[in-house]
């Protein structure tokens, strides 16, 4: 590797390491889009050691970089290898890079030792519960069969006990869209301040969606996310919607431009644990496409930054990419709040990058319409809900 950033590729940034230590998972969600989710093979230290003394010297990567360990699930690695991994991190990134790590996890393994590096490591925790067990069970299932609520409950009650400050990452169903109030009164009664919503997307080994192919799908989405921001915006102390955050942000500003890390060469950094190397949106990590091939670009371990970088820049998947987000921002009215969407819904929703609408989109669409037609209803200072957005805005609650 030469450190030198070619002409072109000269503005490329990386902000995001998203770090698969291991395929595996120890539940088998149905909407599920990884394929290797039984694949037990970890990224061992000395790979880890090799792998990021490698990428931090990135000439993409500046004073400072987001690590989300995403797996499979990451904590069926122990704590102590996390320990050991954080350590190594910062050793290598030195006073140079400022390193923030986060978690996105389903919790069902969360324990004290786990708090322990969490608060110590000060590391971002994203929890995913679809809702009630009514709901959450409906899916999130070990591979016998049996729901995983009561543990990722437990989990989720570990975290409170030890103060440390999580979001939740719910995929609403065809169930559960139907039943805003029960899924209100639950993250109510739960006690979880910030929320995302994603739909059941197509995906990676994941080809069918009773969300995404029902034709009732809009009607119900729109009407649960109406009746969901009245119920937020009732609430005293505030509670964090990200659909909600991300329309406040927009019309609101706060210094902030909708950028879309997705759409951006290797903005996006995924790499799993044999140092395959992908961008773009992190689902692509481990696919290969008929038109696109393989979405790896390199292993870390074999080839330099410039070798990653111009398989990228000459790639189909990046000028179908480009192509795509010029249509977007020709053909529509959301483009200023979106960036131009997500190139693994795209590929996988309409077999093409070079292309705009998804549902997956459709219902980021949906979420901004009816967050405008609320809007007015905020009182003129705005209240805690310009307070969450300003949490949103100041790295306190999810990104969008
Ligand atoms: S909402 Fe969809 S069509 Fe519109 S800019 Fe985003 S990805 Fe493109």
């Amino acid at each position: 590797m030469n450190g030198e950033v070619e002409f072109g590729r000269r503005s490329w940034r990386t902000g995001l390491l998203v770090i698969q230590p291991t395929p595996f998972c120890n539940i088998n969600c149905s909407y599920c889009y990884l394929p290797q989710r039984s694949n037990k093979k970890r990224m061992s230290l000395e790979t880890a050691a090799r792998i990021f003394e490698r990428v931090l010297q990135y000439p993409s990567i500046e004073e400072s970089i987001g690590i989300v360990w995403h797996a499979g699930e990451p904590m069926v690695l122990p704590a102590s290898y996390y320990e050991e991994m954080f350590a190594l991190i910062a050793k290598l990134a030195g006073p140079r890079i400022e390193v923030g790590h986060s978690f996105q996890t389903n919790g069902t393994l969360l324990s004290q030792d786990w708090c322990d590096l969490i608060r110590k490591w000060r590391v971002n925790v994203g929890l995913s519960i679809d809702g009630p067990a009514e709901f959450h069970d409906l899916n999130r299932k070990y591979r016998n069969g049996a729901g995983s609520f009561a543990a990722a409950e437990r989990g989720l009650e570990l975290l409170k006990k030890s103060d440390i400050p999580f979001y939740v990452i719910s995929v609403l169903t065809i169930d559960s869209v139907r039943h805003p109030d029960r899924m209100f009164d639950y993250y109510e009664a739960a006690g979880i301040e910030n929320v995302c919503f994603n739909i059941e997307e197509k995906e990676g080994i994941n080809t069918s969606s009773a969300v995404v192919d029902g034709t009732q799908f809009a009607e119900l989405y729109r009407a649960f996310l109406r009746r969901f921001y009245e119920r937020a915006m009732q609430k005293k102390n505030s509670m964090v919607v990200r659909e909600f955050e991300s329309c406040l942000r927009a019309i609101h500003g706060f210094g902030h431009v909708i950028g879309n890390q997705q759409s951006a060469p290797l903005d996006i950094v995924s790499i799993d644990c044999d140092g395959n190397l992908s961008t773009f949106s992190p689902e692509l990590l481990g696919m290969d496409h008929p038109t696109y091939g393989s979405f790896s670009f390199g292993n870390v371990l074999e080839d330099d930054f410039d070798t990653i970088a111009k398989r990228v820049e000459d790639s189909r998947l990046y000028a179908d990419i480009r192509a795509g987000v010029r249509k977007c921002e020709d053909e529509c009215a959301y483009y200023g709040v979106c960036g131009g969407g997500a190139p693994a819904n795209k590929i996988y929703e309409n077999n093409s990058a070079d292309s705009t609408q998804t549902v997956y989109c459709r219902a980021h669409q949906i979420g901004i319409d009816v967050a405008l037609e609320l809007i007015e209803r905020i009182p003129p200072d705005a209240g805690h809900l310009l307070q969450a957005s300003r949490a949103v805005a100041d790295g306190r609650a999810p990104p969008i």
